[in-house]
């Protein structure tokens, strides 16, 4: 019934970014981003890229950024993205990303950057604040305009930056005509926000306060047991699902559920009658057999550092050949001169 010479469907762009800010990523990336990632392959045109750009916005040393932008690659890869099926680069190899973040800092009003939650929040924890660290949800934008993408696979802390990257694109297409796609964000509402282990309360974040709160996902099988076995839980000692009244055991079984696919019902009927601790042993062994082969592969990976040099090498002659289109577009539209 096949006939070859039937245009392929197109299939809708999906695209996301990583920041290259620590070793491992953590379990809240790995649910809230990397997962859907990794789904969106199936069914989406995948672009998929690892910011070192948006890294610098707080203080980084140079030998660890160049370190951690391979760890991070060689983490989607092990997570189970595949170069052949999706589009994986670095997002300093592409200029046009810069070019167009900086079109879009003029499209930025300075109260609408300074009003983003995640400004707010960073510039209140770092001693020196960076100008990037205000203008970086415009680079944000150029980085998913630029590629014209329909959905942008990420967790609930990005949603507000999603938000201001439908508002540029549109303001930008009313000043100067249809020139960007409107994407749509891709929030799993369930998994969207993992929590620290140790403060149930605030999002897991690479920039944590204590480590014992923070799943690495290449921690190794005794520490990611350990770190899951001492999670602070909640007062009482039933198993029930309530974010507000029980964050620490609710924490659990979303993490749980994200990683074995199984309803947080079904998962609060099992554990009917048991204690905490029963939790936490299941929690773990899930953790543990996700993990696993995710680790091993990235292990595998960053043994032979110049293939995957060469795997995003071709990543970005990719990323550039689409985001190269738009840009020459965005300035004509803008009226920069021709050489
Ligand atoms: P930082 O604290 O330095 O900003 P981060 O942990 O937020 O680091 P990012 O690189 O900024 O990591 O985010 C990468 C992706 O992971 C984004 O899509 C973000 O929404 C998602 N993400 C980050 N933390 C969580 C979390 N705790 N739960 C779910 N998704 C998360
Ligand atoms: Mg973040």
């Amino acid at each position: 019934m096949t006939d070859s010479a039937a245009p392929a469907p197109t299939r809708p762009r999906s695209l996301s970014g990583i920041q290259a800010t620590s070793d491992s990523l953590h379990l809240g990336n790995y649910i809230g981003a990397l997962q859907q990632f990794v789904a969106q392959q199936e069914t989406h045109d995948a672009f998929f890229f690892i910011a070192n750009m948006h890294a610098i916005t707080v203080d980084q040393d140079p030998a660890q950024l160049r370190e951690r932008t391979l760890r991070t690659a060689a983490q989607f890869i092990g997570a189970g993205l595949d170069p052949q099926r999706s589009t994986l680069y670095v997002q300093s190899h592409i200029p046009a990303h810069t070019q167009l973040g900086w079109i879009l800092e003029c499209t930025t009003g300075l109260g609408e950057a300074m009003r983003m939650t995640q400004f707010k929040d960073k510039s209140g924890k770092n001693e020196h604040v960076s100008l990037g660290l205000l203008t970086y949800p415009a680079l944000m934008a150029a980085d998913i305009l630029l590629y014209q993408a329909d959905v942008v696979p990420v967790g609930e802390d990005q949603r507000q930056h999603l938000e201001l990257t439908r508002n540029l694109a549109e303001r930008f297409n009313h000043r100067y005509g249809q020139t960007f796609t409107v994407p749509e964000a891709h929030i799993l509402k369930a998994t969207a926000k993992v929590y620290d282990l140790q403060d149930p309360t605030a999002k897991m974040s690479k920039s944590a306060k204590t480590p014992a709160g923070l799943i690495e996902i290449l921690d190794d099988e005794k520490t990611l047991t350990k770190k899951i076995k001492s999670a602070v839980t909640d007062t009482g000692t039933e198993v029930t699902y309530d974010p507000h009244a029980k964050p620490g055991v609710s924490n659990l079984l979303t993490i749980h559920s994200a990683l074995s696919g199984r309803s947080i019902e079904e998962l609060v009927s099992e554990f009917e009658g048991k204690m905490y601790g029963h939790l936490k042993v299941a929690v773990a062994e899930v953790v543990v057999e996700t993990l696993r082969p995710l680790r091993t592969r990235t292990l595998e990976l960053l043994d032979d550092p110049a293939e995957l040099s060469r795997v995003l090498d071709a990543g970005a002659d990719a990323a550039s050949a689409v985001a190269q289109r738009t840009i020459e577009q965005v300035f004509e539209r803008v009226g920069f001169l021709h050489r």
